[in-house]
């Protein structure tokens, strides 16, 4: 039997969470702290019984929370959120230690977004039924029916902030969720169902299953009892579980890789620009959102480098846990194998290193900021997601040539633009992206859509957009004048 993992004076149970209950497993698997590589203990792996089980508990719990309605399924996740809260700082240390995640932005940033995703989507929820359409023939209302049970699969690299974002949507629409945790990074949704199973929840409704993603998440998409699969991972993860979904029509939401540009036009604030560019370094880089493509107008080049350097050289590079730092480690010896491979075939193939290219010296998974340039657009440095602290530069002559490069990868999910306002608009507008910051970076709101076009994503969630993935759209027909039934009308 796993037991608990003790994180900074934090319990945090191992187990699964199903029906309202934690679940041992037979079979386990380790975690280790990125920071320095300690293990962190040991967790259970979910296996088909346990999937089954979690599925069959939510879709049991599924009729009663669906009835409820949003006003009282509102007042349950309000609890959630406050729960969540109460738990700020056991969910700090546990994604700091196995995530590798700035404590500091946990703190002030993605705790609190989580507690918003839950309470947002359920005030938003109250709404979704006064939908109505009205014409001289019939009035037609518009019910967002919950579809039932979901299944919600993220990534290592922000937990905490993407469960909750397809959680809340998903429970204050009345479905009901099993959640299968990265394996990198587990701790914080085991936190999630303790705050769920705190906030009364009925049983059934939360459930989370520990496991890998090559086995109990495999299992977990090919499930015929799930109404929606919610994932937000890497593209050739996607489509495998878009086989799997296929095989029981179950409709997928994908939020997937990036590879977006961050264009400096001539007209741009370069102090700005290159404040706003040593962003991109944040988590390592390990940020599917963040411009990893800089393209700079050719005369103000050596200008915006000179600047850009000036800021990336102060960055401090060291444990998540101290709030001075800015730029943490790489999650895993994996990953931090193929950042090291794709910077030594880059030099290899000519790129040249404006500054970094080597790992830290701070510690076994720490990665100098680095960039990269003199490379070449079909290059694989300039087409694939590196996913750590590795970015590249090229220049372009005209707004044209800016655009071309920008949407010449197979990615498509977000972009920076900075320039005068309005030129940077015009730019920004023909770059084929799901978002696009001008003159700014990361901000976002709950009621705006994500999502990515290209090989970056299928479908979009946020505001309305994750209500009508997670519910089935009826339209209930009323006529106005008494209805007469005739072969001849359409
Ligand atoms: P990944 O695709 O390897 O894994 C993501 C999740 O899928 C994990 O929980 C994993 O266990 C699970 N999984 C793996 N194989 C599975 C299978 N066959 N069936 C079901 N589940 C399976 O991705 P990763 O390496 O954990 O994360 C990095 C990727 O996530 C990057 O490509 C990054 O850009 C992307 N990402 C995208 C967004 C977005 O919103 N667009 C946000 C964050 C990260």
């Amino acid at each position: 039997m796993q037991k608990t993992i003790k994180i900074d004076g934090f319990e945090i149970s191992p187990q699964h969470y199903i029906g309202g209950q934690r679940v041992a497993s037979p079979g386990c698997f380790e975690i280790f702290s990125p920071i320095d590589g300690r293990v962190l203990g040991q967790v259970a792996e979910g296996g088909d019984e346990h999937v089954a089980a979690a599925v069959a508990a939510a879709r049991a719990a599924f009729p009663a929370w669906a009835a409820l309605g949003p006003e009282k399924r509102l007042t349950y996740l309000r609890r959630f959120a406050d729960e969540i809260g109460k738990r700020s700082d056991a969910l700090c240390a546990a994604e700091s230690n196995d995530a590798g995640v700035l404590l500091s932005r946990l703190q002030h940033g993605i705790v609190p977004r989580a507690m918003q995703n839950i309470t947002w989507f359920a005030e938003a929820a109250l709404t979704l039924q006064d939908k109505i359409i009205e014409t001289t023939q019939a009035r037609h209302y518009v019910r967002h029916d919950p579809a039932g049970v979901c299944a919600i699969i993220t990534p290592w690299n922000s937990p905490l902030m993407l469960t909750t974002w397809k959680a809340g949507p998903a429970l204050a629409s009345g479905n009901t969720v099993v959640i299968k945790p990265p394996e990198w990074a587990p701790l914080t949704c085991s936190l999630l169902a303790d705050a769920a199973d705190a906030a009364g929840l009925p049983p059934g409704v939360f459930n989370v299953v520990q496991g890998l993603g090559s086995t109990t998440g495999a299992r977990l998409v090919s499930d015929p009892g799930l109404a929606r699969i919610s994932f937000t991972g890497s593209g050739p993860t996607a489509k495998i579980i878009a086989q799997a979904a296929g095989a029981n029509l179950t409709p997928c939401s994908f939020e997937l890789g990036g590879k977006s540009p961050f264009i400096v036009l001539a007209d741009a604030d370069l102090d700005a620009a290159a404040a706003t560019g040593a962003l991109m370094y944040r988590n390592a880089t390990q940020v599917c959102l963040a411009g990893t493509r800089f393209l700079v107008d050719v005369k103000v080049k050596d200008a915006f480098i000179t600047r850009m350097r000036a800021v990336v050289e102060k960055l401090r590079v060291g444990d998540p846990r101290d709030p001075a730092t800015e730029v943490g480690p790489i999650i895993h010896p994996r990953q931090f194998e193929r950042v090291k491979g794709y910077v030594e075939r880059a030099k290899a193939a000519g790129a040249q290193t404006l500054w970094g290219g080597a790992p830290h010296e701070y510690g076994a998974l720490y990665y100098q900021p680095t960039m990269l340039t003199n490379v070449a657009q079909d290059s694989e440095i300039v087409q694939q997601e590196v996913f750590g602290p590795v970015l590249v530069l090229q220049t372009f002559n005209t707004d044209d040539e800016a655009v071309a490069l920008a949407n010449g990868t197979d990615y498509g999910l977000g972009g920076v633009c900075y320039g005068e306002t309005t030129h940077a608009q015009a730019v920004a507008e023909q770059v084929r992206t799901g978002f696009i910051w001008v003159n700014s970076f990361g901000i976002r709101d709950l009621a705006a859509p994500f999502g990515g076009c290209k090989r970056s994503g299928v479908g979009r969630e946020g505001g309305d957009w994750s209500f009508e993935f997670f519910c089935d759209v009826k339209d209930v027909v009323v006529p106005k004048h008494p209805f007469k039934a005739s072969f001849s009308h359409r």
